[in-house]
């Protein structure tokens, strides 16, 4: 198994360091070409969206990645990578790779409450450690998309056949189960 991790911006490096740890090959997608080598899985990493959905359009790369999606390769992302895979953003009028039929709100949390840490049940896992970081929420799930994690009265994980979202950032602990879990996926 060989996962590709977008490189572009943001938290990718804790990704690769997580996926090491399984012992799961990977590489950084950081250019159009880097998608021509055969990968089963992708990986959007927390950061910006706005950042990483204007360098997948200037590389690129939006529409190569967006078929890969739609024709079933396996997606994990995270905080950001949420956001770029939602069909809707409330409060944004731009939508990115829009795959994946969820709503959600960007930096939904507020200033105070920005960040922070909680531990929750994670459906099929149990409870898992959950860092947020300016994180957005999912305020809605359409079609046979799955919630599979709530925190603070909102969802914050989701699974729609082969894509996988999390709010919180799971690299960023001393827990592999949810990369485990996209593994699973793959397989
Ligand atoms: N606030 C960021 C955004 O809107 C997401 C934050 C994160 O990925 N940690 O894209």
């Amino acid at each position: 198994m060989r996962i590709g991790v977008l490189a572009l911006q943001g938290a990718f490096i804790e990704h690769e360091q997580i996926l090491a740890r399984l012992g799961v090959s990977s590489f950084e997608i950081r250019q159009e070409k880097d998608l021509d080598s055969a990968f089963d899985g992708l990986i959007i990493p927390g950061g910006e969206s706005t950042v990483q959905g204007k360098l997948l359009r200037e590389l690129n790369m939006f529409d190569k990645i967006k078929n890969l999606i739609e024709n079933g390769l396996p997606v994990f992302g995270t905080c950001a990578g949420l956001l770029l895979l939602a069909k809707k953003i409330e409060n944004d009028d731009r939508t990115h790779l829009a795959t994946m039929d969820i709503s959600a709100v960007r930096n939904a949390y507020g200033r105070q409450l920005g960040s922070f840490y909680t531990e929750q049940d994670f459906k099929g896992i149990g409870k898992i450690p959950m860092t947020f970081i300016r994180a957005p929420y999912i305020s809605g799930v359409q079609g046979d998309t799955e919630i599979l994690a709530e925190a603070d009265g909102h969802i914050v994980a989701a699974r729609q056949k082969n894509q996988l979202v999390t709010a919180f950032h799971p690299e960023l602990n001393d827990d592999l189960s949810v990369h485990e879990y996209f593994t699973k996926m793959i397989l």
